[in-house]
């Protein structure tokens, strides 16, 4: 059974990674996906086409998440299109890992994904919250990281526990604010086989597989799997939660 059937669905930045994933298992569930992008269209598109090609609705549209006006953009353009919004996934995150980010100086990474994964977090969850209010409630999922709570000793690491850190706490005071319409939880990956990580060394990833009791690295369907959850009926009384996919690297 589609436990999303007809339920309009934004996922942000879902034009590669977990993002992806997530759009084609809402679409898989029986939601109408939009599938944000920042600057990948080309990618975008073809997460669209691999929706549509399974028989799913989709359609790509641009925003920045960190800019206000994209972000009411994106929640107008979508309302406009569909009708109304019952589930909005904060997935998009910046990328100081790979390509030239990774030779920015420390204090533009910070920048960056302070306005990207915290802020934008922020932004379109009230915007989101306050479209879904207004017409009949709805779920949002955040995307935050499962070392967190745990730390991890490294100057990138340092950056994305200070935003995902954010993000993980500000989803329970949201899930409190937007209560009763609007649930709000959180999921937490640990080390999944995105770009970064399929690109680092064999060493690393075996480091990774030997530090995980599951004795693997996790997959972007890992991760789009337990969103899904968040989103469906099935999670009805359930909000305000941080779910870790994470092989039980670190354990809540
Ligand atoms: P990627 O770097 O592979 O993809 C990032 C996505 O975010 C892209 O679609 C990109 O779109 C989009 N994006 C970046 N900036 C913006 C912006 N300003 N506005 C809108 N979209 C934007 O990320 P992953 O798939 O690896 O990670 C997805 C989420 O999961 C992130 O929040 C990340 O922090 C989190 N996470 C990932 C882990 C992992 O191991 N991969 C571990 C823990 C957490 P475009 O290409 O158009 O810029």
């Amino acid at each position: 059974m589609k436990r999303l059937l007809g339920q309009v669905a934004v996922v942000t930045g879902a034009s590669r990674g977990i993002g992806r994933a997530i759009a084609l298992a809402l679409a898989g569930e029986g939601a109408r996906v939009v599938v944000n992008y920042r600057e990948s269209r080309e990618r975008a598109e073809s997460v669209v086409t691999e929706i549509r090609t399974a028989g799913g609705y989709a359609q790509a549209t641009q925003a920045d998440v960190s800019q206000t006006r994209d972000v009411d953009r994106l929640v107008q353009w979508t309302l406009a299109s569909l009708g109304r919004i019952h589930l909005w996934v904060n997935n998009a995150g910046a990328d100081i890992l790979t390509g030239e980010a990774r030779t920015w100086p420390a204090e533009r990474k910070w920048d960056q994904v302070m306005a990207v994964d915290l802020k934008g977090t922020w932004l379109c969850s009230r915007a989101a919250a306050e479209a879904m209010r207004g017409d009949g409630g709805g779920a949002i999922v955040n995307l935050s990281w499962d070392h967190v709570a745990h730390g991890m000793g490294n100057p990138t690491a340092v950056i994305y526990a200070a935003a995902k850190g954010g993000v993980a706490a500000l989803s329970r005071s949201l899930a409190r604010e937007f209560a009763p319409a609007v649930r709000v939880n959180v999921v937490a990956p640990g080390w999944i086989r995105t770009e970064w990580l399929d690109g680092a060394s064999v060493e690393i990833q075996e480091r990774v597989k030997d530090a995980t009791p599951l004795g693997r690295s996790g997959t972007p369907e890992d991760v789009a799997g337990a969103v899904a959850f968040l989103a469906s009926p099935e999670a009805a009384f359930i909000t305000g939660q941080t779910l870790l996919v994470n092989g039980g690297v670190v354990a809540s």
